[in-house]
This record gives C-alpha cells, structure tokens and sequence, in this order.
C-alpha cells in the first residue's frame, strides 16, 4: 500500500520514541528504531521485536549511517538534567552531530525529517507563556547549555539544510513530557517524585518550590507529533508542543502525595544552577494549524504513570553507563 512509509525513529528506545514506533507500527509502516541504549533499554521495545514491521538497530547517532527511509523523527538526545550533564560533552555531539547525520540521510534519501527540539531553547524565559516567536534566554556558560545550545544548533542546522538544500524539515519545541516508560531514575521530578512516594521517601523540592512547569502527558505528545509529521510542508515549525496547565513544584508534590496516599515529607534543597522559573507553552499555532491540544488533565495522567510505576520492578533499571 503506498500510504505506508519506511520511518526511522532515532533515539526509538527511549520513554518518547518508544511510544512513537508503538504508534508508527500499528499503523503498519516499516519502523526502524536506532538507539545507543544510553538512556534506555531493549525491554522498552521488547514487545515490538517479533512483530515482521520493527527493526531494532543498536548504533550511535554521532556516527553517520546509510539506510533507505522515507522519514525520520530525530528523538535521539538524553533529555533529564541529570542524564544529559552526565557527559556534557557528548549530549552537544549528539544533538549537533545527530542533527548533521540526520540531516544528511533525509537530504541523500529525500526524506522527511522532523527534529525533537525542546522548551529549554528559550532558557530561563522573561516571556510568559512561550509563543514560538521569542527568542529565549538561555546561558551559554552554564550546566545546562549542553543540552540548551546543542538543541538550538539542530534548530538551525535543519533551517539550513531546509534553505540550502530543501529538505523537508519540521522542528517540535516540545514541553516537560511524562508518563508510562519514562526512566524510574532519570533523576526528573515526576519520577522523582513518584518513586519517592510510592517508596515512602522524602519527596526532594530543590528551591522553595514555587517554580512553575507545565506538564504533557506522553500520549498527547506523541500525537502532536504525528501530527506535525503529516501536516502540510509550509509548515515547518517550530511549534511549541506542550500542556498550558501550569503548576508549581509544590502542587505537583501534593498533587502526587494525594494520589499515591503516601505520607512521605517533603525536604527542600537549593535550586540547580540556571533552573528555569517559569515555563508554561504558547500552544496557539498548533491548536490553529494542526487542530491538536492536549486532552489528558494531569491527576488522570499521574494516575496512569503511577500505575505504571508501581509495576515495574525497579531493580531491572540502570542509570547511564559509566563508559558512555
Ligand atoms: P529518553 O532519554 O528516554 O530518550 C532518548 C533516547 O535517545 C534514549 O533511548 C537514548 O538511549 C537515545 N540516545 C541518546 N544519545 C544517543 C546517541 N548518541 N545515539 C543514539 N541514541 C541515543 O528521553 P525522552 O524524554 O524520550 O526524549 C526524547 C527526545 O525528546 C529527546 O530528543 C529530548 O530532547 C526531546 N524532549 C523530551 C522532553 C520530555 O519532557 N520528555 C522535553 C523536551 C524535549
Ligand atoms: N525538581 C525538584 N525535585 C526533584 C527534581 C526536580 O524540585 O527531585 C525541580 C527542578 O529543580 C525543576 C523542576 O522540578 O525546577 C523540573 O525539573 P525536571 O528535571 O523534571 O525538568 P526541567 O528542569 O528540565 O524542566
């Protein structure tokens, strides 16, 4: 049938890409999901791995690869604080390297790509809420511009390849996802607090927790993207992808304390360095031109992640290898 495309899904076996080859495979497109496994692992996608439509490809998006697609999600980018200070170094390569590789392919193959890029391009942000049009505050000297200039970098290297070279681009800024499969400990605040509860840990709130986020949950998110991916080529974005609904930290910690029935205590400590204070998405042009918002409120979300969390075994997680 020719609706159906052959897709790489880079970074495929993580909390986000896994969801997508889910959605991708059961449309029946050929899905071939690349992972280095960094931030991941195989049992993420073990379900799909029988099925005659998924390919599983360990391999490192810093390094160039030469396959036959028709479209390409770059997701592959360790994405919590935590995971990608870890060798800030390598985050910056993958995320400029992978854009370049990416990029590549999609150009040689004629393919459409789209770029998984992030609210944190627009930093510590004196705009609120966020329309796509501001041009964020981001420091450059900072812990967190690993990962903050890295992904402005593929911004503008898929603007370029998209002028230079017209390549059929779309760029998703998207906002604080989460849900089912997100690493137990990926060192983010809903799991972080999640697992603290469900645990009966202190629940840790760097600052006094009057921080706002503003949090998506995953299947929302992955439909926004499929979205954008089969929305019209004059739309190449960025567009914000994201839930308005803004909380503090201190909300979301009572929140889930609520939901889990956990008496844990909260305990504070200083906030990171660079810590965003405010962030809520300017969802504007996607509800107009891609006719999507997001439908699920956030105590249902949590319920379903909560859930999740309590089924997993913990002990079957690892955090980031050591020799990454
Ligand atoms: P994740 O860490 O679960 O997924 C990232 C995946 O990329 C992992 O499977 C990891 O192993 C893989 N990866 C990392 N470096 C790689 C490399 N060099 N080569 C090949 N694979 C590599 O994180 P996620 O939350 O699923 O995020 C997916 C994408 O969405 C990332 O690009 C991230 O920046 C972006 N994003 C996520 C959020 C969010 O809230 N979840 C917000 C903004 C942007
Ligand atoms: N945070 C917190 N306790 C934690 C983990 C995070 O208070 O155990 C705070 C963190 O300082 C930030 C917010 O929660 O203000 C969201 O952090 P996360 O790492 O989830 O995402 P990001 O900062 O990238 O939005």
């Amino acid at each position: 049938m020719s609706h159906l495309k052959r897709i790489l899904v880079t970074g495929g076996a993580g909390f986000l890409g896994s969801h997508l080859c889910e959605r991708l495979v059961e449309q029946g497109h050929d899905v071939i999901c690349l992972d280095n496994f960094f931030t991941s692992q195989k049992s993420n996608v073990m379900h799909l791995l029988n099925l005659p439509n998924f390919e599983l490809i360990r391999h490192d998006i810093t390094q160039p690869i030469f396959l036959e697609v028709d479209e390409i999600y770059n997701m592959a980018c360790p994405a919590a604080p935590g995971h990608y200070q870890y060798n800030p170094i390598k985050t910056m390569k993958t995320s400029v390297l992978g854009a370049v590789n990416t990029l590549g392919l999609a150009k040689r193959c004629r393919a459409k790509i789209l770029q998984a890029s992030t609210s944190e391009v627009y930093g510590d942000p004196e705009v609120h809420p966020q329309p796509e049009t501001y041009k964020g505050a981001v420091n450059t000297l900072g812990t967190r511009a690993c990962y903050d200039e890295g992904k402005r970098a593929a911004e503008t290297l898929f603007m370029d390849y998209y002028r230079m070279n017209s390549v059929n681009i779309r760029i998703v800024r998207i906002f604080n996802t989460y849900g089912p499969r997100m690493h137990p400990f990926d060192g983010r605040v809903v799991s972080n607090f999640i697992r603290q509860a469900l645990d009966g840990d202190d629940l840790t709130i760097f600052g006094d927790g009057s921080q706002t986020r503003s949090f998506c949950y995953r299947d929302d998110l992955i439909e926004g993207i499929l979205r954008m991916m089969n929305g019209p080529d004059t739309l190449i974005g960025p567009v914000n992808l994201g839930n308005p609904n803004e909380f503090t930290i201190l909300e979301l910690a009572k929140i889930i304390l609520e939901l889990t029935q956990s008496s844990s205590k909260l305990v504070y400590s200083p906030l990171p360095a660079d810590d965003p204070t405010q962030r809520q998405p300017d969802i504007r042009l996607a509800q107009k031109h891609l006719a999507w918002e997001p439908r699920i409120l956030l105590r249902e979300g949590l319920q379903k992640t909560i859930d999740w969390f309590r089924s997993i075994r913990l002990n079957e997680y690892r955090p980031p290898t050591p020799n990454y």
